[in-house]
């Protein structure tokens, strides 16, 4: 079999993640991955996935598949990343994710604003309610409610001190499939993951977490797939990933 390596970014913010610079618009993302040579992104803004129908039209006309993602924060303020082969499933983990944040209004003065945009990058409308909070759902049950939606879900930065399973959890959950993990794709992110005995059995995707266009990934981390180029979808990559979490 002939694979061919895709390089990727998993890990990007659009303006509707109020701590994203308001620069991270649709076209803006779409342009600029492109530009940096990359084939594949994901799109995950906090505990939201509506401006994914905007990024996914931008992405249509381009070299360049989109996989629909959210990063949802559990419930214990630990960051992770649910990706999915279609954008309706990723808007109905996003519904989901509604029902379980408080309903608090975005304080956009202190925290920034949090921007809607169609597919020219014209600011449709501000998302009200806070986005940069916890859901009341543990981590099983995002992981199990992504999984549910035909997605997938991996713990978002292991590497870092906040809102990060290690940390907060002080290892991985036994008893939940966590064959992929991602880190910061930085030489700290790949120090920490070579340190770590934990980490060694695990797939390990390196992303931006890019909240301004000049951090995104330079097209310099790939993933292998036998699937040819023409024929790539978000849903090749999902069970991709589906078949790594299941190792
Ligand atoms: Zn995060
Ligand atoms: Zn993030």
């Amino acid at each position: 079999m002939n694979f061919v390596n895709y390089t990727y970014d998993f890990h990007i913010h659009t303006a509707l993640s109020p701590c994203a610079e308001e620069e991270m618009t649709p076209n803006n993302i779409v342009n600029m991955a492109v530009l940096n040579g990359l084939d594949l992104i994901a799109v995950t803004d906090h505990n939201s996935a509506k401006n994914l129908p905007a990024v996914f039209a931008c992405a249509q006309t381009k070299p360049l598949v989109l996989i629909p993602g959210i990063e949802v924060e559990s419930a214990e303020e630990v960051h992770i990343s649910c990706l999915f082969p279609q954008v309706e499933s990723a808007l109905e983990m996003g519904q989901l994710v509604e029902r379980h944040l408080l309903p608090m209004k975005n304080n956009k003065e202190v925290l920034g604003s949090q921007y809607l945009f169609d597919a020219e990058d014209n600011i449709i409308g501000e998302e009200e309610r806070m986005l940069l909070f916890s859901t009341d759902l543990p981590v099983e049950e995002v992981f199990a409610a992504a999984r549910s939606l035909g997605g997938c879900a991996w713990f978002s930065h292991v590497d870092r001190d906040s809102y990060s399973v290690l940390p907060i959890l002080g290892a991985l959950p036994a008893g939940l499939a966590t064959g992929v993990v991602e880190a910061t794709d930085s030489p700290y992110g790949r120090e920490f993951v070579s340190s770590r005995k934990d980490l060694k059995n695990k797939e390990v995707l390196y992303s931006s977490d890019c909240h301004r266009l000049k951090d995104m990934s330079r097209g310099t981390n790939v993933i292998s797939l036998s699937e040819e180029r023409n024929q790539l979808t978000a849903e090749t990559v999902i069970n991709w990933i589906k078949e790594k979490d299941m190792r």
